[in-house]
């Protein structure tokens, strides 16, 4: 049996009630983990860089083998950016190569750029017209109930390669399960950790890394993820938060 658990936690309050974002996590762990794995996000939570939680909620849920999906996950490419606007050219030269509109481009861009506070969750944007497809407001679509198949042998892989924090194994498993989604053509994406400036693109079947996608510092970041119209909305985000998708390296 797995366990689905996620955190999310906010200084000045729940997100509700006004409090700012500060960390989230969703893992799906056996019962033997549990423990382990609740320590670890409470950790994160009380000592992130963007400052202490004083809102921390748990879930823990029990889910059914028979629920879970297996899907491969992407291929990493890294591009090396020189500066910030020189990263954002190439995310947008990704994201255009996948067939995205520029006005969807140019409109996910500048709706990321111009977030005054911190979303939980991502956008979903239409690549053709541009327009936002949820009404989820601040909050956004929160993908959820993902993680590697085989845990250990995702981090041997991940340490080999020099990746030894949790940034690009989690959210690698993350723009796996966005892209596995139907109809989302992509993803645009950095961190609002203030030390972490890389960011992704996903499309086409690869994560392109990309090493420079805002200045240091900066805690403003956030996810847009492009989804191609006609759609059935309702599904697609049960799809994101509720369906559970392990990622197994290998295939
Ligand atoms: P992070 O990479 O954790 O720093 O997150 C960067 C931004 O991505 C956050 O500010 C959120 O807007 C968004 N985000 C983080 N986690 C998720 C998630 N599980 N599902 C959707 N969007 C997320």
């Amino acid at each position: 049996m797995l366990y689905s658990i996620r955190m999310r936690s906010a200084k000045g309050g729940a997100h509700e009630y006004g409090g700012h974002h500060i960390s989230g996590a969703e893992r799906l762990i056996t019962k033997q983990d549990l423990q382990k794995i609740t320590e670890t996000l409470i950790k994160r939570a009380l000592n992130h860089e963007k400052g202490r939680a004083d809102f921390i909620r748990l879930t823990i849920e029990e889910v059914k083998p028979k629920d879970i999906i297996t899907i491969p996950m992407l291929k990493m490419e890294t591009y090396n950016a020189i500066d910030v606007n020189d990263g954002h050219k190439n995310a947008c030269d990704f994201l255009a190569n996948a067939g995205i509109s520029k006005m969807a481009i140019d409109n996910a861009m500048s709706s990321l750029l111009s977030l005054k506070e911190n979303m939980r969750g991502a956008i979903l944007i239409d690549v053709t017209t541009g327009k936002r497809l949820d009404n989820t407001g601040m909050r956004g679509i929160r993908v959820s109930r993902m993680d590697f198949k085989d845990t250990l042998q995702a981090k041997k892989h991940f340490d080999e390669l020099g990746y030894t924090d949790n940034h690009v194994q989690e959210a690698l498993v993350l723009a796996s399960k966005v892209l596995s989604a139907p109809n989302v053509i992509g993803e645009l994406c950095w961190s609002d950790d203030p030390n972490y400036i890389i960011g992704y693109v996903s499309a086409n079947n690869i994560y392109h890394r990309i090493t420079k996608m805002k200045p240091l510092h900066s805690s403003q970041g956030g996810r847009v993820f492009f989804v191609k119209t006609p759609v059935d909305i309702t599904a697609l985000q049960n799809y994101l938060e509720r369906q559970p998708v392990l990622v197994d390296i290998n295939l």
